[in-house]
């Protein structure tokens, strides 16, 4: 693990390494309003304590990396964007829709590591949450998606949209809610909509489970073998409807020596005649979305959703337990990524060795191009252009069609 605390590495990370022009073009994509966005300075204390430095914001990037340069800093963290810098009384005008994916709320389903621990076998559940957000934002018309490995155990999902930024903290709440799923939605897989979902509703969920349905058997049955634990069991229980089916299932689970796998197909088996006795003379595969939904839908910290004004984790900053950096990731490479391996700030100042410049007095900007950041840096680029290509050629949309995108059309 790397040593977060060593002053004269994260001085030459934050002084050669950090992309502050970028991060800068980015967060404000062709507006003028850079001054106006808060960016929060976590420094260390000289009892090595964390200090907080709030509601400040830098109209250039050289601003902001010259007082960066004077404080011992230990992470930056990027609020919202506000009608006046530095004023007490502000009004929110606009910050992008955030999703952030922990999986310490998966604990219970993953047995492979607990608490802080990750590796690439828990990793498949943060695939999962990404693949299912990805399809799920992008058809309520959200298309400007960056994803950031968090440095620690998920992903942050940045929503960069126009009409995204500009939302009510009660429309995010409505977006998150959209996103969500909940028991409540059984049935929804082969059979008709249930009264209580819309057609739209039922297809997107639908779409999902065909989404999830390919990573269930690796991740849960294979991987996690999580029917073992007391928690997959109940996950598994939940996503049967019929009472009579659980029952059949449990005494059955009682008396014979049993895999993952086996009760995989005991559930396959139960549920299948169970729906063929209702539906005699139909071919019909057996109603099992709600349990890949039940295990694998993405698992959404709420409040960090749901409140315009919450500070994150600014992209390509140093998570402060792990010594990790914060990675933007190409969502079909999510997949291939592998936490454990992900550049710390050990490893790139090892990397700026290689390349005979550790020594050298900085060159000023792009060294991280000789890291293993550079590919990285290439993914928040190709948003950003595309972000700025949207305010050259697009009116503002804000506030359009807010109430339609919570479910997509029919
Ligand atoms: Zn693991």
């Amino acid at each position: 693990m790397a040593d977060v605390f060593n002053p004269e590495q994260r001085k030459v990370f934050y002084g050669r390494l950090f992309p502050y022009s970028l991060v800068c073009r980015w967060l404000s994509a062709g507006r003028t309003d850079m001054a106006q966005r808060e960016i929060a300075i976590v420094k260390i204390s000289q009892d090595r304590g964390r200090v907080w430095l709030r509601y400040n914001g830098y109209a250039t990037s050289d601003a902001w990396r010259k007082r960066v340069m004077e404080l011992d800093v230990f992470a930056l963290q990027i609020g919202a964007v506000y009608n006046l810098p530095k004023a007490i009384q502000k009004t929110f005008l606009r910050r992008e829709f955030i999703i952030d994916i922990d999986l310490n709320a998966y604990d219970g389903l993953r047995t492979c590591c607990t608490g802080r621990d990750i590796c690439p076998l828990c990793w498949k559940f943060v695939v999962c949450a990404v693949r299912v957000l990805d399809y799920s934002l992008r058809s309520r018309g959200f298309i400007r998606l960056l994803w950031v490995f968090t440095g620690g155990r998920g992903v942050h999902l940045w929503v960069c949209d126009t009409k995204a930024g500009v939302m009510s903290s009660t429309q995010r709440a409505g977006l998150l809610n959209a996103l969500t799923w909940r028991p409540g939605c059984a049935m929804i897989y082969v059979l008709p909509p249930s009264s209580a979902l819309t057609l739209s509703q039922h297809r997107c969920v639908s779409l999902e489970v065909n989404i999830l349905k390919d990573l269930f058997l690796t991740i849960i049955v294979e991987d996690q073998k999580a029917f073992l634990t007391e928690q997959g069991l109940a996950a598994l229980l939940a996503g049967i409807s019929s009472e009579h089916v659980k029952k059949n299932l449990l005494q059955l689970w009682e008396h014979q020596g049993y895999t993952p796998a086996t009760m995989w197909t005991d559930v396959m088996k139960h549920v299948g005649d169970w729906c063929q006795a209702r539906h005699p003379g139909v071919r019909i595969r057996p109603p099992i979305g709600r349990i890949f939904l039940q295990f694998l839908h993405p698992r959404m910290d709420g409040p960090v959703s749901r409140e315009d004004t919450h500070l994150l984790r600014s992209p390509f900053s140093v998570h402060s337990a792990t010594g990790r950096i914060a990675l933007p990731l190409h969502k079909d490479f999510v997949l291939d990524f592998n936490p454990c391996q992900a550049p710390t700030l050990n490893s790139v100042m090892q990397e700026l060795d290689d390349a005979g410049l550790h020594s050298r007095a900085s060159r000023g900007a792009g060294e991280w191009e000789h890291t293993s950041m550079g590919s990285h840096v290439q993914v928040m680029r190709t948003l950003t252009l595309q972000l700025e290509m949207d305010q050259y050629t697009q009116a503002p949309d804000a506030g359009e069609h807010i109430a339609s995108f919570f479910f997509p059309p029919p």
